[in-house]
């Protein structure tokens, strides 16, 4: 019996939050949206295009990243570590 309580009120207590939220996501959704001159910083928003670190696999922009060039192009690196572990690293053949 006591446990049946629970669950309800278990229950309640979540879908209480969770219109609390859709409600919070439709107010939010209703505002103007933001110019994206008016932000200070940040990512550019078009024409850069993501580069893939080829040691760990993550994408990162090429203006913000540690780059090295080989005979292969030039690769990109999300930082210092896996540009050295590139450098030291067999190359596939
Ligand atoms: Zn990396």
């Amino acid at each position: 019996m006591l446990a049946r309580f629970l669950l309800w009120a278990l229950l309640l207590f979540l879908v209480g939050r969770t219109i609390r939220r859709v409600l919070a996501g439709v107010a939010q959704g209703a505002a103007p949206p933001q110019p994206r001159a008016q932000r200070p910083s940040g990512p550019p928003a078009t024409g850069e295009l993501m580069a893939r670190d080829p040691v760990c696999g993550t994408f990162v922009l090429p203006s913000r990243s540690t780059s090295m060039r080989d005979k292969s192009g030039t690769h990109y690196f999300c930082s210092d570590t896996c540009r050295q572990a590139y450098n030291g690293a067999p190359r596939p053949a």
